[in-house]
């Protein structure tokens, strides 16, 4: 007897809706189920005294024509009612590294001419350090939307190879090594384990191009489960998978906190694999394999302030602005509680009605879990005092450290909203509020690789953890999910033909 459902999502993250899009444009009738009472998961936005903050997608790259995301975007109607804008042509990336300050600018020539322009004797390993960039980029044929069919064999070399110990190979000077490892707070970089691939993918998506959502970015969201609901199928909200029920080795049924029981041929979740596998009974799944899934490393977690601004108090930046207070910008790897913070990256909203000035502007760092552990059992909202005290010192301690470079900030704040460890755990589901999910390892390349397919027969997995996160990667991890069922190559011809 056909089931109601072709396909169950359980979490309406990107990945989520980027797969119900895909299997209901096939004819296929999609159930999304998402705990929040919001869609989106990093996507979600929250409106405050006028207000629109974006909690998880602040700037996006390659979307200029004929580039990766600008042919994903054209896919799935991104552009369609959605605006986006442009960062500085001269700087989407401005970071203050120990006092002095350097941009990155958009396009590979401009980076390379800045690069020299602050390391004249350095033209050899800046074009050097560009040239690793593409040949690491070259062999990710998913990341170029081609056939994943004769995967390049120098693929599994650059898995291995470290991003900081490839960096320091390519030049000596202290500084521009630093120089260039500076993007990885947005794939929150570990100097003894980042690989150079995950290095390479991020940097060359956000220097081909980079830009902001003008607005809120649950637009994208929205956007996508309209097309899912225009197509059949149903995005439920509030319905917290708890459970799933397993007979010979297939999900026979989803069974949310609310006591409903939903059932599909197949099962996607979005969710990070460890918290899959504690929807999964005891000796329902192979043991290795669970244990597998629970013991990933995970990215750290970040803690972030949103604050309104007096009208006309604080001039945009077109660009996000990185602090780093020592000469060494591997943040998560020396993070210390108590020096905290040594680091930041700010940035703004988009002025309305032409104006110059912000009215509000985002401040995030890293944080450790363990800083907020002592209230994770206690209920959203109810935390008590002393977690509403603890957040309002840290967020002061950043505040104050951000005046020191923009001292207008301080007379400028009318309200802010904070962000810790715990908001992450809560409204996302990831493992102690992980930003961007696992970590990939160059020590343990297998180790840290996720495949879509599990060890039962009709789930799979989608999402930041398996690819790469962000808007790039997990539009890719989407791909490789519904290539499951409808052939990775059928919907990379789709893709490109659309183009
Ligand atoms: C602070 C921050 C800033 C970021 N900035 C950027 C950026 O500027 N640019 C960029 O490209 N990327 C950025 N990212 C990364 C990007 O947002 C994520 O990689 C991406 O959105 C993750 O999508 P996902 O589908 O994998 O999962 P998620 O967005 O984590 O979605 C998972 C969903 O599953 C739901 N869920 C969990 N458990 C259950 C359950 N039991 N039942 C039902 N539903 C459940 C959750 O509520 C959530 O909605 C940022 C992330 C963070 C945290």
């Amino acid at each position: 007897m056909r089931k109601k459902y072709d396909k169950i999502i359980i979490g309406s993250g990107l990945g989520g809706l980027l797969c119900g899009v895909i299997l209901s444009r096939r004819g296929d009738k999609v159930l999304v189920l998402e705990k929040n009472n919001q869609i989106g998961g990093s996507l979600q936005s929250f409106n405050r005294k006028g207000c629109t903050f974006s909690t998880g997608m602040h700037y996006m790259g390659s979307l200029d024509e004929g580039q990766t995301l600008n042919k994903i975007f054209k896919y799935f109607n991104l552009f369609d009612g959605i605006e986006y804008h442009r960062l500085d042509e001269t700087g989407f990336d401005i970071f203050n590294i120990d006092g002095i300050e350097y941009k990155f600018p958009i396009g590979y020539q401009n980076f390379i001419n800045q690069m020299i322009e602050y390391f004249p004797h350095e033209k050899d390993a800046i074009e050097n350090y560009v040239s690793e960039i593409k040949n690491t980029i070259n062999t990710q044929n998913i990341y170029h939307l081609k056939s994943t069919e004769n995967a390049s064999d120098a693929a599994d070399k650059y898995l291995r190879i470290n991003a900081w110990d490839h960096i320091s190979s390519i030049t000596k000077n202290p500084r521009l090594r630093q120089v260039l490892s500076a993007l990885n707070f947005v794939y929150a970089g570990v100097k003894e384990k980042s690989p150079f691939y995950i290095h390479a993918l991020i940097n060359n998506h956000f220097i081909s191009s980079s830009y902001r959502i003008v607005g809120s970015s649950d637009q994208i969201a929205h956007k996508l489960a309209d097309e899912i609901i225009r197509r059949g199928g149903e995005v439920l909200t509030k319905k917290e998978v708890v459970n799933l029920v397993i007979n010979n080795n297939c999900i026979t049924s989803v069974e949310t906190k609310d006591n409903q029981s939903f059932e599909a041929e197949h099962v996607i979740s979005d969710l990070h694999p460890s918290t899959t596998m504690n929807l999964i009974g005891e000796g329902l799944i192979k043991k290795s394999f669970r244990n597998r899934m629970n013991n990933k490393e995970n990215t750290l977690s970040a803690f972030a302030v949103h604050i309104n601004l007096k009208k006309d108090s604080f001039k945009y930046i077109n660009a996000n602005y990185n602090y780093y207070k020592r000469n060494d910008v591997w943040y998560a790897s020396y993070y210390d509680e108590k020096l905290w913070p040594e680091h930041y990256f700010l940035h703004c909203g988009i002025p309305k009605n032409g104006s110059q000035y912000s009215s509000c502007i985002g401040l995030l760092t890293h944080m450790k879990f363990e800083e907020v552990a002592q209230w994770k059992d206690l209920p959203i909202n109810k935390r008590g005092a002393d977690y509403m005290d603890f957040k309002n010192k840290k967020a002061q301690k950043l505040i104050d450290l951000v005046c020191k470079s923009f001292p207008e900030l301080k007379d400028s704040i009318v309200d802010y909203n904070v962000s810790t460890p715990l908001t992450y755990n809560d409204y996302l589901g990831s493992p102690n509020g992980s930003m961007y999910g696992t970590l990939r390892n160059c020590n343990n390349p297998v180790g840290s690789y996720i495949s879509p397919r599990t060890k039962i027969n009709n789930l799979l997995f989608t999402g930041q953890n398996l690819n790469l996160h962000g808007m790039l990667g997990v539009s890719l991890s989407a791909i490789l999910t519904c290539g499951e069922f409808v052939g990775t190559d059928n919907l990379l011809k789709e893709i490109n033909a659309d183009d």
